[in-house]
Parts: C-alpha cells; sequence; structure tokens
C-alpha cells in the first residue's frame, strides 16, 4: 500500500538487537485494524527513516505481529546547514505498509548485499527470489496485492523473515552464521 501525503512525524522506538527472544519468535496475524495499529505503523515508519533503513518489521521493535513498513525509494543526504551544523535531509518519501502478508508466488534468483537495523555492523550476501507476488492487507484491513522484483523483492523478503522469526544471518552459510551468532551473543553480554 502505498501512503498518500505521507508526512515524517510519530516517535522513535526502541530496536531490537539480534538475539533477543522477541527476533526469533513466530509473528501472530493482526486481527484488529484500528487507530492504534495506524499508530504503530506511524513510529515504525518514523523509526526506519530515522535508523535510517529501508525496511523495518514490527518484532524489530518488540511487536511480535505480521507488520512491516519499506521504502526502497527515499532519498537521504546530510548537508551543512547556515550555522555549520551537520543535518539530514530525507525526500522522496514512498513509503509501503504491509500487513498479514503472503509470499504467494516466486520465480527466478538473485543475491543481494544485506544488512539489518537488529544485526548492527553486518553485511552479507544472501540468496533471495528475483520475483515475488504478495498478498496483503492496508491499514484498513482491505486484501491487497503487488508484484515486486529486485530489491523491493529482496526487501520483502527480508522483513517477511522477521515475521517468521528469521534473520538474515540464519540464511547464511553455517561457519558465518555461527560466527556471527556468537559475535552477537558476545556484544549483547558486555
Ligand atoms: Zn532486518
Amino acid at each position: 500500500m502505498k501512503v498518500e501525503n505521507y508526512r515524517l512525524e510519530g516517535k522513535k522506538l526502541p530496536i531490537f538487537t539480534y538475539p533477543d527472544q522477541v527476533l526469533s519468535a513466530m509473528a501472530a496475524p493482526v486481527t484488529e485494524f484500528n487507530t492504534d495499529l495506524e499508530k504503530l505503523v506511524k513510529d515504525m515508519l518514523f523509526t526506519m527513516y530515522h535508523a535510517p533503513g529501508i525496511g523495518l518489521a514490527a518484532p524489530q521493535v518488540g511487536v511480535s505481529q505480521r507488520i512491516f513498513v519499506l521504502d526502497v525509494d527515499y532519498d537521504r543526504e546530510v548537508v551543512t546547514n547556515s550555522e555549520g551544523l551537520d543535518e539530514v535531509r530525507m525526500s522522496n518519501f514512498n513509503p509501503m505498509i504491509l500487513i498479514n502478508p503472503i509470499i504467494s508466488g516466486t520465480s527466478g534468483a538473485t543475491t543481494f548485499e544485506e544488512g539489518c537495523l537488529s544485526v548492527p555492523g553486518v553485511y552479507e550476501e544472501v540468496k533471495r527470489y528475483k520475483s515475488i507476488h504478495v498478498k496483503y492487507r492496508d491499514l484498513k484491513g482491505a486484501e491487497l496485492e503487488l508484484n515486486a522484483d529486485d530489491l523491493l523483492s529482496i526487501c520483502i523478503q527480508h522483513e517477511n523473515d522477521h515475521l517468521d522469526g528469521i534473520v538474515f544471518i540464519e540464511r547464511l552459510s553455517n561457519l558465518k552464521k555461527n560466527f556471527y551468532k556468537k559475535k552477537m551473543q558476545k556484544e549483547k553480554g558486555r
């Protein structure tokens, strides 16, 4: 669902990091399409843009529900303002909101160097489907569907994994997966 007249407002939610329990849980479908849901999504978008990231799933902010937001199109630049201070400017927002998504068709294969706000500092190539077909609901609960290719397709698959309790490092080889698991656990333990 594309958001008409999007305004960058909301609050920054805390982002949970691997191996926090909520990231490995199977998220529950959304059943109530109400103002609480609208508020959560607004705050998720705000959090994603400020992180900054191109996608954010509800479990990443500690909410185990089948919701994610993404924007693979926006521009972000750091400019020096008239007082000589660095300022982040974002424009050309194209936020998308997918609720209770189901990937109902896949084709082709592609690899992309992925990162994740819940696994800071780790970037690794992951194999994904090149094209997907997705059925989902919008904020009002209406059923929609879309076809996605390339970056949008990759991003949807990455975010959809979060809803199934899968963090992208779990899609790497056993060797890399274990290396990052140990590294993250060690960092958390500090
Ligand atoms: Zn992620």
